[in-house]
């Protein structure tokens, strides 16, 4: 490998036809450098780089096809580095921006994964988290799944690394998904039913529970997670049988409703986090919550679904609300001040649980192989690629 070269994972379209095949590909590609319209850029060697849902969806290529070959094409490009999880350090910086945002080589910084235009109705108003048309890195340009990523100085996110371990930093944007999921509502006193307990619901817990939850339950059907729930601190974990609920449909399923209105004294929860995204799960989560009581709507699948009970949520006064992404950069705020807290023990527990004590979910670039990272994928929820 030449030394303009770096190792990446990609998706290229040219090798790898969307319908007939999976997983990425380890290449050789372009290093990024600075060019003379990039002033306002930096060049971070990437250390640690999450493995987010989302980049399950491209490699089992169920998601983010459009968003990726329109982007594509737009470059007369075929193959996209994917990723947008990650921790590094800066080698190269732009004239502005260590001017203006005073980066340094060295400098520790993750990143915001959604890259706004500052001038959309949205951006104009301060819901720059809901840009019109913001470009998420590694869909709609290159990713950190890469010994080397080029950024602009706006997203990033510096990290003080005696406060933050790296490994946790490289979570600080999917951590941030569940702060703005529990910001969503007042937890504060509150009971809060989590119904799904993937990475951004396990997060999601002990978030709740640093924000003031006083009871939180997680209903979740995989073993491994509902063990790593109950070991981040939730009172209760309800097993989901997914046989059982398919059988309903996209409808609510009446037992486990039953059992999580129980958990919460026979009222129902103050409020409900959505972190799965199937039609059954947001009709269990409003149909399991108080009167009065709050749905926030995280997960995320295409297409259309169906409320059941439409009379009861409305008669109920139930509030449906949607999250996307993390407010800017107010939950990365927040984030920092939950991570470098030490007395809630939140660093450690995603450490020694959600990383498994650092082994196992981490993979060298050097050893990754598609075959290999597929079983990475069956055993942890979240993997970390090193660079
Ligand atoms: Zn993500
Ligand atoms: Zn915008």
């Amino acid at each position: 490998m030449n030394s303009d070269q770096m190792l990446a994972l990609v998706y290229d379209k040219s090798t790898m036809p969307w319908d007939r095949t999976r997983g990425f590909e380890k290449q050789a590609v372009p290093r990024p450098v600075l060019g003379p319209q990039d002033g306002d850029h930096v060049v971070i060697k990437v250390i640690y780089a999450g493995f987010c849902g989302s980049d399950r969806g491209i490699w089992n290529r169920v998601a983010f096809k459009g968003m990726i070959f329109d982007s594509l094409k737009r470059q007369k490009a075929t193959s996209r580095v994917i990723g947008h999880e990650m921790i590094g350090e800066i080698v190269e910086v732009g004239e502005e921006a260590s001017r203006r945002w005073g980066y340094r080589p060295k400098d520790i910084v993750s990143t915001e994964s959604h890259i706004i235009c500052n001038m959309c109705y949205q951006c104009r108003i301060g819901q720059t988290h809901i840009c019109a048309d913001d470009v998420i890195i590694g869909i709609g340009r290159d990713g950190c799944f890469a010994e080397y990523i080029k950024l602009p100085a706006q997203t990033l996110w510096p990290t003080d690394q005696r406060k933050v371990d790296l490994k946790v930093a490289a979570l600080q944007e999917p951590f941030g998904n569940a702060v703005h999921a529990a910001c969503a509502a007042d937890l504060r006193g509150k009971t809060v039913a989590i119904f799904g307990c993937g990475t951004i619901g396990l997060f999601a817990i002990m978030v709740a529970r640093a924000l003031g939850a006083t009871r939180v339950i997680g209903i979740e059907p995989q073993p491994k997670n509902i063990e790593m729930a109950r070991a981040l601190g939730a009172d209760d974990v309800i097993p989901l049988d997914v046989e059982h609920t398919a059988r309903n449909g996209w409808s609510a399923d009446k037992d486990l409703v039953a059992r999580v209105r129980e958990a919460f004294g026979g009222i129902g929860c103050d409020v409900a986090l959505e972190m799965a995204g199937f039609n059954s799960s947001v009709n269990n989560a409003i149909q399991s919550t108080r009167r009065g009581g709050d749905v926030i709507l995280f997960g995320l699948k295409q297409g259309n679904f169906r409320i059941q009970a439409m009379d009861r949520m409305i008669v109920s006064g139930i509030t449906l609300r949607s999250v996307i992404g993390r407010r800017l950069f107010g939950d990365w705020y927040t984030t920092r001040n939950l991570l470098e807290d030490r007395t809630n023990g939140i660093q450690d527990r995603i450490l020694d649980v959600v990383l498994g004590g650092g082994d196992g979910a981490v993979v060298h670039i050097e050893d990754f192989t598609p075959d290999r990272f597929e079983q990475t994928l069956a055993d942890w929820p979240k993997p970390l690629i090193q660079f």
